[in-house]
């Protein structure tokens, strides 16, 4: 297949990609399998293979060969195990044994070394592919010594690869740490079929610059050897430069470059980072206190300790203040967010979101994380059904999905899977309320068909993006949902005629 995008170099911006012809939305970029796969940071006890939760004491399932944590039904697989079997060999060779831990829900140290371990491994084994895609990567040696996390790293992992597994002769240090931060700053997260989260090293996805406003989106096949395929998220012209992100583009530009900063060394310009009002969508922005209508915003969102101004009268404030302030009603959402599925839930929602109304922005993000959390309940929870919404209800939900499109239009535009997520949510609520106005007689015949054509319109737009996705993901299986959801609606609509 030939790819969409070409390499290009200069001195600011190192290596980055950009469209070799004029690309449409959905447009296919490039395919390819990860150099590796492996268990995340900080991980605790999962199975080698499938990486799901598994218990780490002496009594949890291990692999009968290595004894390393391996899930029963992974354990059974035998000799057709895949991920785990290089390691295997290793373990088993250097009779390297996995240590037992009374606490099988904290981070397990003894699973850092997986990840590096296997892209190492794989080096062995495919050197041109290594030499082509992988040792060019970036992994910010000079900043990295300087961390806390390098000395552990030297310990956990260094020290034990090149001692107690045996590599010494085949691995120097240098080349371990650089493995162990080319994963840390190149590494895309993954999920597998049960929705586990994994890192993989995707060298051609690495190559394309970040921006907080990416116009590339890509899904990863965990059924097939995690195969990851990139698309145009929008329209591109030829030679366009090409975005992906490596932050969370739901978190306002404080958290997310202090996560870019700590996790990726860099500090991003990109136009949404550099404007306050993070392009028109105030996503930040504070209401003033001190007047009518002023918002407060920083007078450089590159820098935490820059004061705050009212875009109205004199009103400042120290930016250390706004980031507090932040924090705190953040923590509040995260205690929400342990409770049980269950109408207290929604309500508790309900009530954080009426107690800062009059200090945020509408599309402040506190205010999109819960309008998430909402959407996500109703409809869903007990008490609070599809069907038995009243129309005041099901216009909420409707009011919460586009809320959060509104924001998701401009920080996620196109085809993105945050968008085709919404979108499925919003079309429901929005039949329930014509058949409803139907019913009632407020809504004539012609009008109900133009409303559900609407609505099918939605539901199409996410299903062309969800389907994408693996059929094993949830995405995927709602993929299908949506499709059997269209032909009804479709015949509906039909026989209104
Ligand atoms: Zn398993
Ligand atoms: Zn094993
Ligand atoms: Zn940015
Ligand atoms: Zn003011």
């Amino acid at each position: 297949m030939s790819e969409a995008f070409k390499i290009l170099e200069n001195p600011e911006l190192g290596r980055y990609a950009a469209a070799d012809r004029k690309l449409k939305a959905g447009d296919i970029l490039f395919e390819e399998t990860p150099f590796a796969i492996g268990p995340k940071l900080d991980s605790p006890p999962v199975c080698l293979e499938c990486y799901c939760p598994v218990d780490g004491s002496a009594s949890g399932q291990k692999c009968t060969k290595c004894g390393w944590p391996l899930c029963e039904e992974c354990g059974a697989k035998g000799n057709s195990i895949i991920y785990h079997r290089k390691e295997c060999a290793l373990f088993v060779k250097n009779a390297v044994k996995f240590q037992s831990v009374d606490d099988s829900t904290a981070s397990c140290a003894q699973l850092d070394c997986i990840t590096p371990l296997r892209v190492l491994l794989e080096k062995e084994d495919q050197p041109e592919r290594w030499n082509a895609e992988i040792s060019t990567m970036e992994y910010h040696h000079e900043a990295r010594k300087a961390t806390a996390v390098w000395n552990a790293d030297h310990h956990n992992v260094v020290g034990y690869l090149r001692g107690p597994c045996g590599l010494k002769n085949h691995f120097s240090e240098d080349l371990i740490q650089q493995v162990i931060g080319i994963l840390q700053v190149n590494a895309f997260e993954a999920r597998t079929c049960n929705g586990y989260a994994v890192r993989g090293l995707y060298p051609k996805l690495a190559i394309m610059a970040h921006s907080c406003v990416p116009n590339v989106v890509h899904s990863i096949h965990p059924s097939k050897d995690y195969k990851l395929v990139a698309r145009a998220a929008i329209d591109v012209a030829e030679g366009g430069m090409l975005f992906t992100t490596y932050t969370y583009t739901l978190n306002g530009t404080a958290m997310r470059q202090s996560a870019l900063k700590a996790g990726k060394y860099f500090t991003c310009r990109c136009a949404r980072c550099l404007d306050p009002t993070e392009l028109g969508t105030h996503f930040s922005s504070l209401k003033c206190q001190k007047c009518d209508n002023g918002l407060i915003e920083s007078s450089n969102p590159l820098d935490d300790n820059a004061d705050w101004k009212c875009t109205h009268c004199e009103f400042k404030t120290r930016g250390a203040a706004v980031l507090k302030a932040s924090q705190v009603m953040q923590t509040e959402l995260d205690e929400l967010a342990y409770m049980e599925y269950g109408p207290e839930r929604l309500e508790n929602f309900e009530r954080v979101y009426k107690k800062y109304k009059s200090v945020l922005h509408p599309l402040h993000f506190i205010n999109t994380s819960i309008r998430d959390s909402l959407i996500e309940l109703y409809g869903r929870i007990q008490g609070y059904e599809m069907q038995d919404l009243p129309d005041i209800l099901l216009e909420r939900k409707v009011e919460l999905c586009q809320d959060v499109l509104k924001v998701l239009n401009v920080f996620e535009p196109g085809k993105s899977r945050a968008r085709a997520m919404v979108l499925y949510e919003l079309h429901a609520p929005l039949i329930l309320l014509a058949q409803s106005a139907f019913s009632r007689g407020t809504l004539e015949g012609a009008s109900l068909k133009e409303k559900l054509t609407e609505a099918a319109d939605i539901l199409k737009e996410s299903a062309e993006i969800l389907e994408w996705e693996d059929a094993s993901t949830p995405e995927g299986i709602l993929a299908n949902v949506a499709k059997q959801s269209i032909v009804q609606l479709e015949q509906s609509i039909q026989s209104l005629d």
